[in-house]
């Protein structure tokens, strides 16, 4: 393990962090847990302005859990690339990516430039 000089709190290696969050996000989207915490929210009571707060919470529900499951994908990714060798490397312009890049966003596929590029392309 080398040193890390910019004092950085995410000193974990990003390769560990990877397997950590995916198995984070798998469970998290297994089961029912996010619309259970719905449930929960509610105390019982049920008037108008209440089923429509209800609503929009439920569509932020799924809205929130299908960035998770991007967000789970992109872990994949990134975990099928350390296996392949290929992680850390831009899919862009196939130069290695910042290993502060990396901590910062461990599932990152593009170097900064390239993704401010591809950014710029949407
Ligand atoms: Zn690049």
């Amino acid at each position: 393990m080398r040193p890390m000089a910019d004092g950085s709190d995410h000193r974990e290696d990003p390769r560990a962090r990877i397997a950590r969050l995916e198995a984070e996000l798998s469970r998290l989207l297994q089961g029912r847990d996010l619309a259970a915490d719905g449930d929960e929210r509610s105390d019982g009571h049920h008037h108008p302005a209440e089923a429509a707060t209800d609503a929009e919470y439920r569509e932020k529900l799924l809205r929130d859990r299908l960035q998770l499951t991007q967000q789970l994908e992109r872990l994949r990714a990134a975990q099928s690339a350390i296996e392949q060798g290929t992680y850390g490397v831009c899919v862009d312009c196939g130069e290695p990516i910042s290993p502060g890049r990396l901590r910062a966003v461990p599932d990152a596929v593009r170097c900064v430039p390239c993704q401010s590029t591809a950014a710029r392309r949407r």
